[in-house]
């Protein structure tokens, strides 16, 4: 059996535990991969530092987090175990040594899996990262299992570990927001709110889905570089223009008074009031920024502006394929990596985590296995 080291949060915002975790059995279908990459995003920091209270009767597709578990539910690897036979998403049969990355696992029987078809909603939901460590469902970790009930789509050729691993989170739940929105029209504008990797990749694929025009607002100034060179229309530094109100005034002015007709909200849940009154009348508005926090105070007359809110929560497979088609498609045209900010050894899971809690970090990866030779 080959080492299973794995990183173990045992309390919430202490550094994680290394701990030898054996290979648990595996079902029918399941496989199991050595991680090339795995990236952290603002849930695992929240999971981590406590602040993120998921599940509860609010959320029951989320199952609450409890102590220990594994973080990092962004990855991708190499099999190194099928039980059985596996397919992708082509439904082409997997081999060990092949590269994948997975879709969460959902039970094909709930009332959400098979009559509204809202997968993510799934009563039996099998996500990575907030899991007890016997299961091997985290992505800090030598290995992960990834359950038959998900669905694996391969790795195209080319692409760095790190960035196929920004595509399972960052990038899918935006194929999923764009699927939300449908068709844009060619004169149509779209604002994106926020520069951290979701906020990026929506102008990546707004730019390659036929916008008349795409505006960012962000911080700090090297992300504002990287929208501008991504075909950005109008950007604007954040911190230039702290006033709200001014900063809805620019929105409009580039809109022919009325507003951007579609929205993405990447920055924060707490931006969502903001955005709805730089979204034209009637326009639309995704919400892909969720924040833990206190409830968010919503003026009652605001909400006849007619503004359509759109939530995309997380993604299902044919959104993790898409966004692996959009990397392998478009990596010449963007340059991806740049969104990677540091690299980590599995050693050195609790400072990535503090960096993505403390905001030092955009996409911190973590090479579980060493350095890949093509990194990002
Ligand atoms: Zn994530
Ligand atoms: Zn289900």
């Amino acid at each position: 059996m080959p080492d299973n080291l794995t990183a173990v949060v045992t309390a919430f915002g202490k550094a994680p535990e290394l701990q030898e975790i054996p290979f648990r059995s595996m079902a029918p279908g399941s496989v199991i991969v050595r991680i090339d990459a795995a990236t952290l995003c603002g849930t695992d920091a929240g999971r981590w530092s406590g602040k993120f209270k998921q599940g509860g009767d609010d959320q029951p597709f989320i199952q609450p987090l409890t102590l220990p578990y594994v973080p990092g539910h962004e990855t991708c690897g190499m099999i190194v175990e099928i039980a059985g036979e596996a397919h992708d998403i082509l439904n082409a049969r997997l081999e060990v040594g092949d590269r994948i990355i997975s879709s969460y696992g959902h039970c094909g029987t709930c009332y959400y899996c098979r009559v509204t078809r809202q997968t993510t909603f799934c009563n039996d939901l099998k996500a990575f990262g907030y899991s007890h460590p016997d299961r091997m469902m985290g992505g800090c970790a030598r290995y992960q299992y990834y359950p038959p009930e998900g669905t694996y789509i391969r790795v195209p050729d080319g692409l760095p570990p790190a960035v196929a691993a920004s595509g399972t989170c960052a990038l899918r739940t935006v194929m999923h927001g764009f699927e939300h929105v449908g068709r844009i029209e060619p004169h149509e504008s779209v604002l994106v709110l926020g520069t951290g990797p979701l906020g990026l990749y929506s102008l990546a694929v707004a730019r390659e889905s036929g916008a008349r025009e795409v505006l960012v607002i962000g911080a700090p100034e090297p992300r504002l570089q990287v929208a501008r060179e991504w075909g950005a229309d109008h950007v604007l530094d954040l911190r230039a223009m702290p006033e709200v109100t001014d900063r809805i005034t620019w929105v409009r002015d580039l809109t022919g008074g009325r507003g951007a007709d579609i929205v993405f909200n990447c920055a924060s849940a707490y931006s969502m009031v903001e955005a709805m009154r730089m979204a034209r009348p009637g326009g639309k508005l995704v919400e892909i920024a969720h924040s833990a926090g206190d409830d968010i105070p919503v003026p009652p007359m605001l909400l006849f502006r007619g503004v359509r809110p759109l939530f995309p929560i997380s993604a299902e497979a044919r959104h993790f394929h898409q966004a692996m088609e959009f990397l392998a498609a478009k990596r010449l045209r963007y340059d991806f990596g740049r969104m990677i900010s540091s690299a980590y050894t599995l050693e050195e899971t609790g400072a990535a985590l503090r960096g993505m809690a403390e905001l030092t970090e955009v996409k911190p990866v973590i090479y579980p296995n060493g350095m890949p030779a093509q990194a990002a």
